[in-house]
């Protein structure tokens, strides 16, 4: 047999994925690997798709999303993002994964380079690799709440081919928040080195300290394009849906991709996701309280042992250091799960 693809094979697997594959097939292990809320999806979501069945949204949509679902998605951002957008700016995706792995498709070509953080969340790498692009790291401070190293994200911003800039705040798995200014300064590295801005905003509504920040409400939102989810803000990550906001012949581009990755994202679920982001916003609000309480129980906890590398300020992460174990962190990992029953991530996926 001739050999499997080159690109297919040199992909990394997820560690989350690994540890949750392990953490199935052990009884009662709790789960904090994955990044999936413990809610269950709100009532009314669950009623509207139940209508949208019963009325006929059982078939193919346009590759873009429902017309009056990408509505809804552009009437949430104007209100809610702090920019001005139009539908014919959003493409409706299958979760925030489809949006990310769209945006690089349409702004990088094989060879081209991605900034990314470090840590950062692994898709970021198994995307970029996907599509014959080189991810490139920039580092994240630990001893700054994981702030960016903006020193070395201008150095990294001088690599050849460098094409796109990730950002995500919060994000996965520090928990760390941007303020204005720093993103402002993110946007200008990125507007000198003439660089596309890739804004995964997944975790837009779990921020417990300072506001969520769009960097599309600072930089001209002709160079950015953002993306957006409902699997966390509203427990639907079975859903599979989520939406990019980008500039209209970019959103075009990605809408006749999608024709190519997905078609379209099944109707039910987009009816389902519109119910979300225009219905009563108190079901946000409520889970954002509990994961700020097991924040605060967890980094309280994680200080006094001196296992706490940055309190989280946003999303439902924190970072043990696990030094003192003197221990590969997928072998901790594997052990925890087997030993004592509980699922964590391993850092070295990150
Ligand atoms: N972006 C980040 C940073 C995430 O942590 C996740 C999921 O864990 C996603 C995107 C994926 O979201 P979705 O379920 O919408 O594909």
């Amino acid at each position: 047999m001739k050999p499997l693809s080159s690109v297919a094979t040199s992909i990394p697997r997820s560690g989350i994925r690994e540890l949750m594959d392990l953490a199935w097939r052990t009884p009662g292990v709790i789960h904090l690997e994955v990044g999936e809320p413990d809610f269950a999806t709100p009532d009314h979501v669950l009623e509207a798709a139940a209508r949208a069945g019963a009325e006929g949204y059982t078939k193919y949509t346009p590759n873009a999303g429902i017309p009056e679902v990408r509505e809804a998605f552009a009437t949430k951002v104007n209100a809610r993002n702090g920019f001005i957008t139009a539908p014919d700016n959003v493409v409706v995706t299958v979760g925030a994964i489809n949006a990310l792995f769209q945006s690089i498709m349409v702004l990088c070509d094989p060879g081209d380079a991605v900034l990314i953080p470090d840590p950062g969340w692994p898709n970021y790498e198994i995307v970029a690799k996907a599509v014959g692009v080189r991810p490139v790291r920039y580092p994240l401070m630990p001893d700054a709440g994981f702030a960016p190293d903006l020193e070395a994200l201008e150095a990294a911003a001088t690599t050849p081919g460098a094409k796109a800039l990730m950002m995500n705040s919060p994000g996965n798995p520090t928990g760390a928040v941007f303020d204005r200014a720093t993103q402002e300064q993110m946007l200008e590295i990125a507007q000198r080195h003439d660089l596309w801005v890739i804004s995964d905003e997944c975790y837009e509504d779990i921020v417990f300290e300072g506001p969520h920040v769009s960097p599309a409400a600072i930089a001209s939102p002709e160079r950015v394009i953002s993306v957006y989810s409902m699997s966390k803000s509203y427990a639907m990550t079975g859903w599979r849906v989520g939406y990019a906001v980008a500039p209209r012949e970019v959103a075009a581009m990605m809408a006749k991709l999608a024709e190519a990755v997905t078609a379209c994202v099944a109707g039910v679920a987009q009816k389902a996701a519109q119910a979300a982001v225009e219905g009563d916003q108190t079901c946000v609000a409520e889970m954002r309280g509990a994961y700020q309480r097991r924040r605060d129980l967890a980094a309280d906890r994680l200080e006094e042992a001196d296992m706490l590398v940055a309190r989280p300020h946003g999303a439902f992460y924190v970072m043990v250091d696990v030094s003192a174990a003197e221990q590969d962190g997928y072998d901790l990992c594997r052990q925890l799960v087997t030993d004592h029953g509980v699922a964590a991530a391993p850092g070295e996926t990150f």
